[in-house]
């Protein structure tokens, strides 16, 4: 059986008829930058994320870029982040001129340790970046707490982890800004670049907003130095269309989900653990294994595809030799790196498809 790690064009299928006329009225109203389109979206999505405002961007890393500007940090500055995530989360710290100090993650959750980012803050940190890694949020209450008690502002990297829930309520909000990806191959994925900062504060929203237009409010007046941040009309129809079926898929993900960690159960393989206090949203799901890249390559044999997120950890990327780090500096994430599997997930598996691709993982990793 032919399982692919991930396949959009199932998706455009079932949505065609809703996309195609949307995209035409774009053009028709030639509102191809910004727009009544994006307008909208901001609207729906600030709602859907239970926040004040969302403001639409071009990508992800923009989001996290105006986010750092808003919590005022500066060149030489010092940002902690996880040393575990996509190096976007690392790059908008850099784009400040600021420093990632990366702290190590907790095994069981795979995400960013609390402990480790109390014993990584100096009187020069001027925020707290956490990643919801694979859709699976962190431990917020901690976090919040440590930014709290110092006065540092928590800016959640929410790039994977669309409509997923603390305690309750969706991630997005709890700190100063979030940021938010729709790269085609997130959980709410545009068809081109997308990205979204949301708040519930007001001036950081207003700030967000200014600097994604050249800085200015009013056309041909540019109040700061900003950037070209603005969300395309096209990604804004699309991502109101595919809002509305965001929470069937995040469903089936968590469905999904369930089965692999079923089959998975009492095997070899190591899967995370699922926090009590949060419901993830599954964007990727990741176990590890040891003699990961002979794993991979029998069940590539068996027809089904893996990927790797990430096979070097954002500390050890030449980028980021310069901060001079060397290997065995956060041994849990290099422990991840080197066993990480991401199994298939995507709404259109079928079960038959997980069944066969968890039952061939067991089978080539050692079996139960
Ligand atoms: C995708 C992603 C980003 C960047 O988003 P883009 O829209 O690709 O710029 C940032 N952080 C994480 C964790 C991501 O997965």
């Amino acid at each position: 059986m032919d399982v692919p790690y991930f396949d959009l064009k199932a998706q455009y299928a079932a949505l065609r008829e809703e996309i195609v006329p949307a995209l035409e009225r774009v053009c028709e109203n030639a509102s191809f930058i910004l727009g009544p389109e994006v307008t909208a979206f901001e609207k729906e999505f600030a709602a859907y994320c239970e926040v004040k405002h969302c403001v639409a961007l071009n990508t992800g890393t923009s989001a996290l870029h105006l986010a750092m500007l808003a919590a005022g940090v500066g060149r030489d500055d010092e940002v902690v982040t996880t040393a575990n995530t996509f190096i976007a989360t690392a790059e908008a710290i850099s784009y400040i001129g600021a420093k990632p100090v990366f702290v190590d993650i907790d095994r069981a959750t795979a995400n960013i340790d609390p402990r480790q980012i109390e014993r990584a803050v100096t009187n020069r940190t001027k925020a707290i970046v956490p990643v919801h890694l694979y859709g699976r949020p962190v431990d917020l209450d901690a976090i919040l707490k440590i930014g709290a008690d110092r006065n540092i502002p928590v800016i959640e990297d929410a790039c994977q982890a669309h409509g997923a829930r603390y305690r309750g309520k969706r991630i997005g909000g709890f700190g100063m800004a979030a940021g938010f990806s729709f790269y085609p191959g997130k959980n709410l994925g545009a068809y081109g670049e997308g990205g979204a900062l949301t708040t519930d504060d007001d001036r950081v929203a207003e700030l967000a907003r200014t600097l994604r237009d050249h800085g200015s409010t009013r056309r041909y007046y540019h109040d700061l130095v900003g950037w070209n941040y603005r969300m395309d009309g096209f990604q804004g129809a699309v991502l109101r269309i595919k809002l509305r079926h965001l929470d069937d898929w995040t469903a089936r993900r968590i469905a999904i989900a369930k089965m692999y960690r079923q089959i998975l159960k009492g095997s070899t393989v190591v899967v995370p653990d699922d926090s009590p206090d949060a419901e993830a949203i599954y964007h990727l799901f990741v176990v590890y294994v040891e003699n990961r890249d002979a794993v991979r390559t029998a069940l590539e044999a068996k027809g089904v595809q893996t990927a790797i997120h990430y096979p070097v950890p954002v500390h050890l990327q030449k980028a980021y030799a310069y901060l001079g780090h060397q290997a065995g500096a956060f041994p849990h994430t290099e422990w991840a790196a080197e066993r990480a599997i991401s199994l298939p997930l995507f709404p259109e598996l079928t079960d038959e498809q997980v069944r066969y691709a968890a039952e061939a993982l067991v089978e080539v990793a050692g079996g139960k």
